[in-house]
């Protein structure tokens, strides 16, 4: 049984701030090191589970995605590493895997929690795929479910767990903090937050059989506001786009992949106006 994890930063207990987050951050060494204990904490629950390979992601944007720390990976675990790359946070990830577990996650942009925000802070003030708000969450449940590889885990603050359970209803959580603010949180000791990781993750695998793939329906239209009117106005030179408003752009999607195409590619446009 393949068992694909895919670890962001932002959730993980102890991650507050960009200073955690950005690699040129005062506390970003000491955040990859919890990071990482996470991310072994849930390789570990997934084996006792009984899966016999696990590929690890690292699907945090800063540095590149090139956060976690190989030299500390668990031995029997591989580890997807670097960026761009198709599929984004879900890279390598195809039908042959039984489950995803999201690791490390946050909630969405326009939604309370630690560092919420949807791909990219900066760029993106609103996605919505088929009339419902979607994070980062929800984009990796429609692509992992185009697969028909069904979400098993989420874990993060107390907000991001409930932000998984109201799109994913049933599924293991693990609540490593507790949201005070966008940039405060009272954080379990590390040990103890692991600890809660490994067990939710093995329940997860346990579980993988009898777990529903995610899948909405598509074709859909996707709609993505970006943070102002210049963005969009890029944006929107991707084909099979239109504006939906001064800064917004909207398109139909035949399945989740190719939406995440175009909002990838318009995303990366609209990005470079910040430069
Ligand atoms: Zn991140």
């Amino acid at each position: 049984m393949k068992v694909y994890i895919s670890v962001d930063m932002e959730g993980v207990s102890g991650v507050v701030h960009n200073e955690h987050t950005s690699e040129r951050g005062f506390d970003y060494q000491l955040a990859r090191r919890l990071m990482m204990g996470e991310t072994n904490a849930a390789a570990e629950g997934a084996f006792a589970a009984g899966a016999t390979s696990v590929l690890v992601s690292d699907s945090h944007g800063g540095n590149g995605a090139r956060n976690l720390i190989i030299s500390d990976l668990h031995p029997d675990a591989d580890l997807v590493t670097g960026f761009p790359r198709p599929l984004g946070q879900l890279a390598g990830l195809d039908e042959s895997y039984a489950v995803l577990l999201l690791v490390g996650y946050h909630t969405r942009s326009n939604a309370a929690g630690v560092i919420n925000h949807t791909v990219h802070g900066r760029a993106i003030n609103k996605l919505t795929i088929g009339g419902r708000e979607m994070g980062e969450i929800g984009i990796n449940a429609l692509l992992a479910g185009q697969a028909g590889v069904p979400v098993g885990l989420v874990t993060g603050d107390d907000l991001t767990c409930q932000e998984g359970l109201d799109l994913l209803p049933g599924i293991e959580t693990a609540a490593v903090k507790r949201a005070v603010d966008r940039y405060a949180a009272q954080c379990l000791a590390p040990k103890r937050a692991q600890d809660l990781v490994r067990a939710a993750s093995e329940r997860a695998v346990r579980r993988a059989p009898s777990l529903k793939p995610f899948a909405p329906g598509h074709p859909a239209v996707w709609e993505v506001q970006y943070k102002d009117t210049g963005m969009a106005e890029v944006a929107n030179q991707v084909p099979g786009t239109t504006m939906h408003a001064p800064d917004a752009i909207r398109f139909d999607a035949s399945d989740a992949v190719t939406g995440f195409r175009t909002f990838s590619a318009a995303l990366a446009i609209a990005a470079g106006t910040l430069r």
